[in-house]
């Protein structure tokens, strides 16, 4: 519970998916204590690593950097399209612990008790069409080498990252105690979802309105269960590696203002927190920040395009009003995000004449 407290001071929404971490994390750092300090029972705690199904820019990784953050450990993120099964083309998996070992200073037990966020692991299916010659054609080469360190294995690591050279010195790394957390947009997984709904309650009458409801669009990634990744690509091993499954949700127009305004390191504050060096007050309209977040919408990446369009907007003041001391005050108004006017300024009162 404490966690998620945690989470939603910086995370907007994704209720379930909170939820869903919180409880995962916890159990997995339980997990590690019971292996320092084990019982007479022979009940083994098996880790948990998470899946975490949901479009662009809703904040997966967000959700990930943050929870590690709360936890102090290390923490790495990798994208799992860069990724070539050993022998090919491409980053060896050996390399995503590196970068956790980067982040916790080469502190190898450190490193060992972090977290890793894999981007994009929906791009490693079977079905993933051959983006280069060089690249395993089927996903599943890199599937079968990202099993491995999932399942926890001790990994050779090349210090200074590249390609493996038999005269280089590695580290090593055992990835039984790491928490992996995987994320996807997974277009068209709702589909999947959908088919298999379809199929079981095809004719049961009083049932069908229900599942009408479930399969509304994206609502239907929240039914995802581990036969629909199956469909979607991936092998049988590599789910049975990620138990907890979780799908965030698409953000509202209202959730867009709250992440401008609400959390605790939201955009505008910074901004507000810049010019409020310069000795300037600045103002975000409400009609302004619905405005920004209807743009986001339009764009389709969630949360992502937030930061470019207060980049774009505050450009011109950011540039001004430092060089001047006449500024008092600014306003953000939905016709300066429409760029149809400028944000408006109030001059400091004229200092009467001595
Ligand atoms: P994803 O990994 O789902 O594609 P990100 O987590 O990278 O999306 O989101 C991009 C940025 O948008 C984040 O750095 C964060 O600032 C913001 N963001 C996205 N979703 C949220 C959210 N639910 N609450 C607060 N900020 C968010």
């Amino acid at each position: 519970k404490r966690m998620v407290q945690m989470l939603d001071a910086y995370v907007v929404g994704q209720t379930h998916a909170k939820k869903v971490l919180a409880v995962a994390v916890h159990n997995h750092y339980q997990r590690l204590k019971m292996l320092q300090e084990p019982d007479d029972d022979e009940v083994e705690l098996e880790k948990s690593n998470i899946l975490l199904v949901g479009p662009t820019g809703t904040g997966k990784t967000h959700l990930a950097r943050t929870m590690s953050r709360f936890l102090d450990v290390p923490f790495a993120i990798a994208d799992a399209t860069s990724l070539t099964e050993a022998g090919y083309v491409g980053e060896d998996v050996e390399n995503i612990i590196l970068r956790l070992l980067q982040s916790s200073d080469y502190d190898v037990k450190r490193a060992e008790m972090g977290i890793i966020y894999i981007d994009e692991i929906d791009k490693i299916t079977r079905r993933t069409e051959n983006v280069s010659i060089t690249r395993d054609v089927s996903g599943e080469g890199v599937q079968q080498a990202l099993l491995k360190i999932l399942e926890g294995t001790i990994c050779a690591v090349p210090p200074q990252g590249g390609r493996k050279h038999p005269q280089q010195e590695y580290i090593r790394v055992n990835t039984r105690n790491i928490l992996f957390i995987c994320g996807g947009a997974f277009v068209d997984l709702d589909k999947v979802i959908q088919r298999r709904l379809g199929n079981h309650v095809l004719g049961f009458g009083a049932q069908e309105q229900q599942v009408d409801a479930m399969l509304k669009g994206r609502e239907a990634l929240k039914h995802v269960e581990p036969e629909d990744l199956l469909s979607y690509g991936f092998i049988p091993e590599f789910i049975g590696r990620l138990p907890m499954i979780t799908a965030l949700e698409q953000l509202t127009e209202d959730q867009l203002v709250a992440i401008l305004t609400d959390t605790k390191n939201a955009l505008t504050k910074q901004y507000q927190k810049l010019l409020w060096l310069e000795g300037v007050e600045l103002e975000f309209t409400k009609d302004s920040l619905q405005e920004l977040a209807a743009q986001a919408i339009a764009k389709g990446t969630g949360a992502r395009a937030l930061r470019g369009q207060l980049e774009r907007l505050m450009l011109d003041l950011m540039y001004e009003i430092p060089g001047s001391d006449q500024i008092e005050s600014v306003k953000i108004t939905r016709g300066a995000v429409q760029g149809k006017s400028k944000p408006v300024t109030r001059r400091k009162p004229k200092q009467a004449a001595a």
